[in-house]
């Protein structure tokens, strides 16, 4: 019998992907970093392109390896590159490589001409998130010597991209502005002969709320789990993909004023039944939920009682008959009563993005529907 397992239904994965290419013109990028948002890299691939994606998104060069040793061949685009790496792996390996500045082409060029064959580059702009990418001043010098290692057949500009800082409050002044330094970035970049076939901007919140923003690509992430970046009821057509759950290990009638967990930052109200949960932050439960974390079970919604262990937490069951074996889930779709991650990450003060992303690369085994 199993004591704790994540439950990763791909179908869900599949449709939220097929959901978001209906609803834009743009080809799908779908991004699987981080082990797929926790979902497994592979798996939520494999699923992203069932879907309908035609790209996939990561942000390392050793996660976008991963995916071509494992045999996929859709066009995919690494955007974290450090110096110092071995860039010629992702040219050789047809990865798509992003330079934000003149160094990152530099090595680009540099890896490009190691295994003399063009490169498959994206140009970054930055357009205000103030993170990776070229600044409106230094992009006509990044594009120009893009433009001039084109002519000189190092590499091929097959996209000019950038990210959104706040498209995740819709209506933000700031999503008009990136759009707009995008499109003179665009112009700049077409006077210098550069116009590439992919320019792509739209993360999860934009693709659902900013059609404008969709050019010829988008790039959702927590979008094709099911989760919805945004605030407010989750868009329709998406349906959670990850459920964690685990069967009760143990129960004790305590009486009242009984301290719980280490510290005692809990104390029982009355005589109550305590239940033992085989999960802790060594599994991915935020240490943070202690005393907050939402979990169903026996038909109801209990509050994490007192510190999240590494391995365990205690739930306050009142006198419901809880029973050791009985399951209870974290998080799940929510269908059944059960809270969703997005319910979780407004209980402790994050986002959903963290809480499916620590599940995901813990010791928990990760069963795939
Ligand atoms: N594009 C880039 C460059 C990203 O870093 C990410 C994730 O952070 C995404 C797209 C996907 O974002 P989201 O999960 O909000 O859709």
């Amino acid at each position: 019998m199993w004591q704790a397992e994540i439950r990763i239904d791909l179908d869900a994965i599949r449709d939220n992907v097929a959901t978001l290419c209906a609803g834009t013109s743009a080809e799908v990028m779908a991004v699987v970093k981080a082990d797929g948002y926790g979902h497994g890299m592979l798996p939520a691939a494999r699923a992203a392109l069932a879907g309908g994606a035609t790209w996939l998104g990561v942000a390392t060069l050793d996660e976008a390896l991963t995916l071509r040793r494992a045999g996929l061949t859709s066009p995919m685009l690494a955007w974290l590159l450090g110096p110092g790496l071995p860039l010629h792996e992702g040219v050789e390996a047809e990865v798509d490589l992003n330079a934000g500045s003149l160094a990152q082409l530099d090595e680009v060029v540099a890896a490009a001409r190691r295994v003399r064959r063009p490169a498959r580059v994206h140009l970054k702009l930055d357009t205000g998130l103030s993170r990776g990418g070229s600044t409106p001043a230094e992009w006509p010098a990044l594009v120009e010597a893009a433009a001039k290692a084109q002519a000189d057949q190092d590499l091929e500009v097959v996209g000019i991209w950038s990210h959104f800082a706040c498209s995740d409050a819709p209506g933000h002044e700031t999503i008009d502005r990136q759009l707009a330094v995008f499109a003179e970035g665009l112009a700049t970049a077409e006077r210098y002969g550069v116009e590439p076939r992919y320019r792509h901007i739209a993360n999860s919140a934009a693709t659902l709320t900013r059609p404008d923003s969709h050019y010829d690509l988008v790039r959702p992430g927590v979008a094709i789990y099911g989760l919805s970046p945004l605030p407010g009821p989750p868009p329709a057509g998406l349906r959670p993909a990850m459920t964690a759950r685990a069967r009760v290990a143990l129960t004790k009638r305590v009486p009242a004023g009984q301290g719980v967990s280490y510290g005692h930052a809990y104390h029982t109200a009355r005589e109550t039944t305590l239940a033992l949960v085989p999960l802790g932050y060594g599994d991915g439960v935020p240490r943070h939920a202690s005393n907050a974390g939402p979990v169903w079970l026996g038909g109801a919604v209990r509050h994490i009682a007192g510190r999240v262990c590494m391995d365990q937490f205690v739930l306050d069951c009142g006198d419901d008959p809880i029973a050791v074996g009985d399951v209870a889930v974290l998080f799940g779709a929510g269908d059944d009563g059960e809270p969703t991650a997005t319910d979780w990450a407004e209980a402790i003060g994050t986002i959903n993005y963290e809480i499916v992303t620590r599940f995901g690369g813990s010791r928990v085994p990760r069963i795939y529907d």
